[in-house]
């Protein structure tokens, strides 16, 4: 299996798992990010934009469904949940296919217009501390990346 799990046992861990990841991603790059409430998706977003050396402030973009940072790359936020049942585009592709990396939270919710290379990224609650994070690389990049952040 090309899939990598890692346990966290503190939310700063899984915060420098997550930066250390940011420090490996380039432009065009698309993670989708899935976990119930209180998983630590935020958590992990916050850590991701530090490995990309966003200097704002990032929060859940919970009533914007995308949310722009400034970092080493741009880094867009995305929570997609309201496009439930809509074909809305707002421009996805510009997002994917630019210079920046997206993170996309109910990624299930726009299935056909992701891009078929990404990561996902499954995190789930195993005790109070507790945490798994699956990642699923799409693609021979991802699947290099994995091995990096495994290492
Ligand atoms: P979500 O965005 O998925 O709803 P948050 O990141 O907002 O989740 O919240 C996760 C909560 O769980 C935080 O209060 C965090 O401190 C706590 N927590 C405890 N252990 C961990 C861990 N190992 N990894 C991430 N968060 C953890
Ligand atoms: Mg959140």
């Amino acid at each position: 299996m090309e899939q990598l799990i890692v346990t966290t046992a503190s939310p700063e861990e899984t915060s420098e798992l997550a930066e250390k990841l940011g420090t490996l991603l380039g432009p065009g790059d698309v993670l989708t990010l899935e976990g119930d409430l209180g998983a630590g998706k935020t958590t992990f977003t916050k850590g991701l934009a530090k490995g990309l050396d966003v200097k704002r402030v990032v929060n859940s973009p919970t009533f914007t469904i995308i949310k722009e940072y400034k970092g080493r790359l741009p880094f867009y936020h995305m929570d997609v949940y309201r496009l439930e049942d809509s074909d809305e585009d707002l421009g996805f592709e510009e997002y994917f296919e630019g210079e920046g990396v997206t993170v996309v939270e109910w990624a299930q919710f726009i299935d056909d217009r992701l891009p078929d290379d990404r990561l996902n990224i499954e995190i789930r609650r195993t005790g109070d501390e507790k945490r798994e994070l699956k990642f699923q690389p799409a693609g021979e990049r991802f699947i290099t990346i994995c091995k990096e952040l495994g290492k």
